[in-house]
């Protein structure tokens, strides 16, 4: 397969979420034209993103609903139920472990801390455990996706330490440039950094249409 850009993942999220709208309302059948005005991008740039991964569409008819659906959701890695933990269970984590919609498509094994007033409490599904248990825990439970939600400057030596107890992917929510193995998938999340784009595009309106693309 060709090196697929960052870009693409970002918009066929997009396009999932268009179809499962579609799904609900018991539509069969859309086309890329659909799909972009809906999503905000151009037709080209669906029917080039779905081709990177072989082609869903029949020239004239366009995709069918449901099938499109499951190959993104596949392509994607959901339904799955990657087992996750949250380390650093403070606002954020607690928060995190909390949200109903995440127990839809994950399975959230336990939370970790290192704070005596936190160990040991009931959140949402789970109970915070000490961080000493962290290997044990993503061993045994066979854990692949570790929620990093400690504070800055524990990212780093936390997040090498769950790369080494052997998790597949950190999706690192703080603010800081995680440096690991390549066989370690990484996702960073800002809200921050989110608030900083939107103040550039709210002062530079011309620059918006290349933001959605
Ligand atoms: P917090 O202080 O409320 O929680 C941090 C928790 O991590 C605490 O419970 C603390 O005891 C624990 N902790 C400290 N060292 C640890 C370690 N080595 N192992 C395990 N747990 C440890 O902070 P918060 O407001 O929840 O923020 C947490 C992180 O998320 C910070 O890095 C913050 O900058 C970041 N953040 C990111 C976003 C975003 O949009 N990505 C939003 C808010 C906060």
């Amino acid at each position: 397969m060709a090196k697929v850009p960052d870009a693409t993942i970002t918009r066929l999220v997009r396009y999932l979420r268009a179809l499962e709208r579609m799904e609900e309302a018991g539509r069969v059948r859309t086309s890329s034209e659909e799909l972009a005005q809906l999503t905000g991008v151009t037709a080209f740039q669906v029917r080039k993103d779905l081709a990177y991964f072989g082609s869903y569409g029949t020239r004239g008819v366009g995709y069918t609903v449901p099938v499109l659906r499951r190959e993104l959701r596949q392509i994607l890695g959901l339904g799955r139920k990657w087992r996750l933990i949250i380390v650093g269970m403070g606002r954020l984590g607690q928060a995190l472990a909390d949200y109903p919609g995440l127990s839809d498509e994950y399975e959230l094994v336990a939370g970790f801390d290192v704070d005596p007033e936190v160990i040991g409490r009931t959140v949402g599904p789970v109970r915070v455990e000490p961080l000493d248990r962290l290997e044990e825990v993503v061993r045994d439970r066979h854990v692949e996706v570790g929620l990093l939600t400690v504070p800055e400057a524990q990212a780093q030596p936390v997040a090498e330490r769950l790369a080494r107890a052997g998790v597949r992917g950190i999706l690192n929510f703080a603010p800081t440039v995680l440096n690991l193995p390549d066989k370690v998938a990484v996702e960073n999340v800002d809200f921050m950094a989110g608030l900083s784009r939107l103040g550039f595009f709210m002062l530079n309106p011309k620059w918006r249409e290349e933001m959605m693309g």
